[in-house]
């Protein structure tokens, strides 16, 4: 059986990594990859026993299971091997989803950001590595643009008031951020809708703001919910205040298929003190803080806003790493005694299949 690995020019995460590779060897699984597929991998692997290199062309035609960082184009779906199932992101719920390049075609993609997030399924969890490296990267960079520093200080000169950091969300990228912020030495307050997260924010060292009312569902499987017009206006109240105090702003929220809610306003942004910072890691679904744009670094009535949602980037050889063994935990649920075994019983697969529908 063979998985075969290609290069997409616009996520240059490498999605093996030395460790990965010996464990498809384990399974009986053969790998074949693109060399430029390799870039940005934790050792050098171009080589190395149990990895042969070949062209996009030939892993089309010969891998059993066909893994590219970005979906595959139409023509090249019609280039795989009878039986072959492919392997992505397609992001079916998202209102900028990939699902239209899977249109006429007969093959079974699976998406991985489809996992259901069950406890068997937390090695998978692409999505949750990816949060975590986020949120630590975005209260580094918060940090290197504050004209502040995040600690207390007792100099000769006098005494340095510690940083005020706050976290709207908190959910994988939030408990980094707030992990991180507090080694850092900053005072952190945080946000969520979800109340379940109340002690993990305390016990992280953190003040949890809480606004009564918000409402939980259990069927969203973990993700938060829309709120009602009435918590959303005392939430937002609620969060006006903490924002004036706030030297940065890190803000992490998402709502499953639908834009992020928008927590921080331009009138709230227009409050804050001058060289004040947020990091809206929502920025690819609309963003938390109505004046960020995504992909970009601007300044609004001397305060900074960066928008970016991949900012597991800046530490993209641990983010390879991690991406890889989440690939291997997942495909090695297809494979038994060394063969293909797309087996619809489990709720794993079943769940992450995202083409053909009526599967
Ligand atoms: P997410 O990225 O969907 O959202 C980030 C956070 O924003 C969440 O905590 C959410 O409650 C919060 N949020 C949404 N709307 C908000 C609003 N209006 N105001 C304030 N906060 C708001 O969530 P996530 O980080 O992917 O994880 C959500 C939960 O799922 C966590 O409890 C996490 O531990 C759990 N999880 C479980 C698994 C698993 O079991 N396999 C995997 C990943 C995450």
């Amino acid at each position: 059986m063979k998985i075969g690995f290609l290069h997409t020019p616009d996520d240059l995460r490498c999605p093996i990594s030395a460790i990965s590779l010996k464990k498809y060897q384990k399974i009986g699984v053969s790998v074949l990859a693109e060399s430029k597929a390799l870039t940005n991998s934790d050792e050098e692997l171009e080589g190395k026993e149990g990895i042969e290199i070949a062209s996009r062309k030939d892993i089309l035609s010969q891998s059993d299971i066909v893994y590219c960082n970005t979906p595959l184009s139409p023509s090249e779906l019609k280039k795989l091997n009878k039986d072959a199932i492919v392997v992505s992101f397609y992001a079916p719920f998202n209102p900028e989803n990939k699902m239209d390049t899977l249109k006429g075609s007969d093959v079974k993609a699976f998406s991985m950001d489809m996992i259901p997030r069950t406890t068997l399924a937390q090695s998978m969890d692409v999505l949750s590595s990816m949060a975590s490296i986020s949120g630590y990267k975005a209260v580094l960079l918060s940090a290197e643009k504050l004209p502040r520093y995040f600690p207390m200080m007792m100099t000769a000169a006098g005494t340095v008031k510690p940083a005020q950091v706050l976290i709207l969300g908190a959910g994988v990228a939030g408990l980094q951020a707030i992990a991180t912020a507090r080694k850092l030495g900053a005072k952190v307050q945080v946000f969520d809708v979800r109340k379940a997260v109340k002690e993990e924010v305390q016990s992280l060292g953190a003040k949890f703001v809480e606004v009564d009312g918000s409402s939980d569902d259990k069927a969203a499987g973990g993700y938060a919910i829309e709120q009602s017009e009435d918590y959303q206006q005392r939430q937002k109240e609620a969060i006006h205040n903490s924002v004036k105090l706030a030297d940065v702003v890190i803000t992490t929220a998402q709502l499953r298929g639908r834009e992020a809610p928008i927590l921080v306003t331009k009138a709230m942004v227009e409050d804050m003190k001058a060289g004040s910072v947020i990091i809206d890691l929502a920025s690819s679904t609309g963003g938390n803080c109505e004046v960020t744009k995504d992909n970009e670094e601007i300044k609004h009535n001397g305060v900074t806003v960066i928008g970016d949602s991949a900012l597991y980037n800046k530490a993209i050889i641990d983010a390879s790493s991690l991406l890889a063994n989440n690939i291997h935990n997942y495909v090695a649920t297809f494979v038994k005694e060394g063969a293909m075994n797309v087996d619809m019983e489990n709720e794993i697969i079943s769940g992450s299949l995202v083409h053909p529908k009526s599967e």
